[in-house]
């Protein structure tokens, strides 16, 4: 197996790195933030490095997961960069939801030292995260993708090659502009119902059984909204930067997306009402204060709204 470091302990960067964390891949860390990697090396016999270059030395395979990609850029030059230490024929793999044009940019840069580059998003959460579950959709060469297979299998089950660099990033930016879409709509029209006097729980029992379930309707809504749980798992912000990615793809390839735009609008303003630190699923807070009706707090009205008639 291959000598591997990993990049970035937020949420899920986190439990995917866990594991890593086993003899065979001798496993070493790194976080902008040393105390975060100092209690991840005390839970798991990981080695902390105390920059990128340290990190880097020796590996074979070097793994990132940072918010965006120009973070993953602004880690490769100076004396404490990846690639002051990163050995010809490594591979960096880039786990970040980023946006295809930077992670070319770095591919470039890489090829320039004979180091190959894989943009590989991963979908399925912090929860799919920590079982090991998550899909992983990789743009780059495909024999590159074969060579690092065995150690995208500890944290994926699916692993998906997609198309050249940057189409991982394509992917997983419009998947996630589709959850946005759900997750927005379906606040909209449970605000509307509980208003119209169907309670969200009876509402969601219906649709999730009918042609409008979708994730957020089946697992976001019961789990986290009508418990009023709101966990941080992912953040607003980097759903936000999500969909204005896959909007910014559909106005370079020339696809008119005026409902992935507006999303893109929706979330942006959230994020900017909320704060870095709302989760993805906190946006409902806004849809709820616009429409003046808290989702599984019961209809305010009795009976439902009279027509004309
Ligand atoms: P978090 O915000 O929880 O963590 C971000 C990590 O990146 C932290 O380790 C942080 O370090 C580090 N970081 C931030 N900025 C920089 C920088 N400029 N230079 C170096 N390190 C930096 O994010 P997540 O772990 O949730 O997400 C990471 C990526 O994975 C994102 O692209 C996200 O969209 C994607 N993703 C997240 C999912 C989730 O459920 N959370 C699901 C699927 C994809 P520090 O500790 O110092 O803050």
């Amino acid at each position: 197996m291959p000598r591997v470091a990993f990049l970035g302990l937020g949420a899920i960067g986190t439990p995917m790195a866990r594991h890593l964390a086993h003899p065979d891949l001798d496993l070493v860390v790194w976080n902008r933030t040393a105390s975060r990697a100092a209690a991840f090396a005390a839970e798991t016999g990981a080695r902390v490095a105390a920059t990128p270059a340290e990190a880097a030395r020796g590996r074979e395979v070097v793994i990132t997961c940072l918010p965006v990609s120009r973070d993953v850029e602004g880690l490769l030059e100076g004396p404490d960069g990846l690639l002051a230490t990163l050995p010809a024929g490594a591979v960096l793999v880039d786990c970040t939801s980023g946006d295809a044009a930077t992670s070319r940019r770095i591919a470039e840069r890489l090829a320039s030292r004979g180091i190959a580059f894989l943009d590989a998003p991963v979908s399925g959460g912090v929860a799919g995260a920590e079982k090991g579950a998550l899909t992983v959709m990789v743009g780059g060469d495909a024999d590159t993708l074969e060579r690092v297979r065995p150690v995208l299998a500890r944290f994926g089950t699916r692993i998906v090659h997609c198309g050249g660099v940057g189409t991982g990033d394509a992917l997983k930016a419009v998947n996630n502009a589709l959850l946005g879409l759900a997750l927005w709509g379906t606040a909209e029209g449970l605000a509307a119902l509980e208003k119209a006097g169907v309670r969200a729980d009876v509402a969601l029992e219906v649709i999730n059984a009918s042609s409008g379930r979708s994730n957020a309707s089946m697992n976001l809504f019961p789990e986290r909204v009508l418990t009023r749980a709101f966990p941080r798992t992912f953040r607003l912000a980097l759903l936000d930067k999500d969909v204005a990615i896959a909007a910014d793809l559909c106005r370079e390839v020339g696809v008119p997306a005026p409902l992935l735009e507006l999303t893109a609008g929706l979330l942006r303003e959230a994020h900017a009402a909320l704060g870095e630190e709302a989760d993805h699923v906190e946006a409902v807070r806004v849809v709820e204060q616009r429409a003046g009706q808290v989702i599984g707090g019961h209809a305010p009205q009795a009976s439902a709204p009279r027509g004309a008639a």
